[in-house]
């Protein structure tokens, strides 16, 4: 395989990005109301068994709220996190979202266009994988896979510290990340490469809002449904536990004030992020259209950091 370039934003797109700030606050993307009331609820089924999902231990920056969602001042800033899970399940135990990298501000933040490493660049002391699951006395050596939500530097660079470690991914996903011309930025190819890749497809009914899913185990526990537009092939991981059922919902919204407050992403750095602004607009529609009746946590959100069991 020929060397890639790294996706950079061009000029006009953060142009678009800057001056969608202000236009924002003034005249936020309103929500369709017809695909919303249009949107069929297709059930959850009862699981044969739960899982329990565990948060890995972070630390927070507190970044300015107008900045995650659309035109939304109010509080001033939110916690964020690059937030790993552990999913234990009775045959399986997998980390969802892998995390992070020893030193992963050289090894893959710094690969990040300026104006994206601005935005993102998280704390010097963030937890690296390794140590995130020694904080919860995970042992490394019992986890079977990985399971990114998706292929962005921020989600599966913790993998360069898990030689060998197995990875399930969505084939889309996987197309676009590693076969394209242009390689996603922070050094996923990388991350990615050298181990062994499951690639599964979402060939199950609808669950929920969203039109496709596959039952990870066969029991309902654990269904992966599709959650495009943040990349091409997003997926959020529906989790049923014992006390009800959670969506880890990846970046398709980057807290829960865009679920409450029904916002798309802020422009910046959201236009720089999504690979597919409308499509991930109709995820969000997804998502607000059953927030009432599960618990959706989104990987960046850090209000809910205490195991959710
Ligand atoms: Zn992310």
């Amino acid at each position: 395989m020929t060397a890639a370039d790294v996706a950079k934003p061009d000029l006009l797109t953060c142009c678009r990005a800057f001056a969608g700030l202000p236009v924002g606050v003034v005249r936020p993307r309103r929500p369709d109301q017809q695909f919303l009331a249009s949107l069929a609820d297709n059930g959850l089924p009862t699981a044969a068994t739960t899982v329990e999902v565990i948060t890995l231990p972070q630390r927070p920056r507190a970044v300015p709220t107008p900045a995650i969602a659309e035109g939304v001042w109010r509080p001033g800033r939110t916690a964020n996190a690059l937030n790993a899970f552990v999913i234990r399940h009775p045959r399986a135990t997998f980390l969802v979202d892998p995390g992070v990298c020893v030193d992963v501000i050289d090894r893959a933040v710094a690969e990040l266009p300026w104006l994206l490493r601005v935005a993102v660049t998280p704390r010097r002391d963030v937890i690296a994988i390794r140590e995130a699951l020694e904080l919860a006395n995970i042992d490394a050596a019992g986890i079977d896979f990985a399971l990114p939500t998706h292929l962005h530097w921020d989600h599966v660079a913790g993998l360069l510290d898990l030689d060998g470690l197995p990875v399930h991914l969505h084939r889309p996903e996987h197309t676009w990340a590693m076969s394209g011309p242009i390689a996603p930025q922070g050094g996923v190819r990388s991350a990615i490469r050298n181990r062994p890749v499951n690639l599964y497809d979402l060939d199950g009914p609808p669950i929920l809002t969203f039109p496709r899913s596959l039952d990870l185990f066969g029991d309902r526990s654990v269904i992966l449904v599709d959650l495009p537009g943040h990349t091409p092939a997003s997926i959020g991981i529906l989790a049923q536990t014992s006390s009800g059922p959670i969506l880890l919902a990846g970046d398709a919204v980057w807290g829960r004030i865009q679920l409450e407050r029904f916002r798309q992403k802020a422009s910046y750095p959201g236009l720089l992020a999504d690979a597919d602004r409308d499509a991930a607009w109709e995820t969000l529609h997804r998502l607000v259209a059953i927030r009432q009746r599960i618990t959706i946590v989104p990987s960046h959100d850090h209000g809910r950091h205490e195991p959710l069991t």
